[in-house]
């Protein structure tokens, strides 16, 4: 086990909030966007609106308000963006994160006590739009997490180094016009090493690189134990 992996390990396996309280744990129901899910065959998911419309019917059937899930995901969600494909082994569509899909301007919650290390617009087609980086130190290990399609606002107030408790209120979920085209949703990721990078990160990874992603990012879930 890694110190990262440890600590989350150590982490006591209740659920911790990461969008507004209105929102209790029992209206949530995971969502499956894999591949293997043959429903999504009558959806255009590539679409916000199709996405949307199936995570609707989802929400629906379990007479849920929030969707989770998508962590090792592989998805055909990035179909029509350009920058995620290429050949075979190299095509990005495995997900890096943990998807929380919920109304626009839904608040985000900070799941344990951080800084801003970095933020960024990231505008690029099927990329992150608005998107905040926490800096996390906990026994001295250092790590970090990724909140990505925020609102332009999310952004307004922040500086680096700005420290943000639990449960305190650090942004809000954007609109598909802001959050290059999705339907509305939270990613969130946890992130041993950013390998420089500055309020971005990748969150898909093609098969080929997955065994160094998911070994630097591991499972939001051993955070959060949303559904566990
Ligand atoms: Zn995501």
């Amino acid at each position: 086990m890694t110190d990262l992996e440890k600590i989350l390990a150590a982490i006591p396996k209740k659920p911790i909030p990461i969008i507004d309280s209105q929102f209790s744990f029992d209206v949530y129901t995971p969502l499956d966007l894999s591949v293997s899910n043959t429903s999504l065959e009558h959806y255009n998911i590539t679409t916000p609106a199709g996405c949307q419309e199936y995570i609707d019917t989802v929400l629906a059937a379990s007479k849920a308000k929030v969707a989770y899930g998508g962590y090792l995901e592989q998805r055909n969600l990035y179909a029509n963006t350009p920058s995620f494909n290429s050949a075979s082994d190299f095509v990005r569509n495995i997900h890096l994160g943990l998807d929380v899909w919920a109304p626009i301007g839904t608040p985000i919650i900070t799941p344990m006590d951080g800084k801003v290390h970095s933020f960024k617009n990231n505008t690029t087609a099927g990329d992150y739009g608005p998107t905040i980086i926490l800096e996390h130190s906990v026994n001295n290990v250092i790590f970090y997490t990724l909140y990505g399609h925020l609102s332009i606002s999310s952004l307004e107030q922040l500086y680096v180094g700005k420290e943000f408790k639990q449960d305190e209120i650090l942004a809000e979920m954007g609109a598909p016009e802001i959050n290059v085209n999705y339907a509305p949703h939270l990613h969130f990721q946890i992130i041993k090493d950013l390998q420089g990078n500055f309020g971005d990160y990748p969150g898909v990874s093609s098969k080929a690189d997955i065994d160094y992603y998911s070994k630097n990012c591991p499972n939001p879930n051993l955070l959060l134990s949303i559904g566990v």
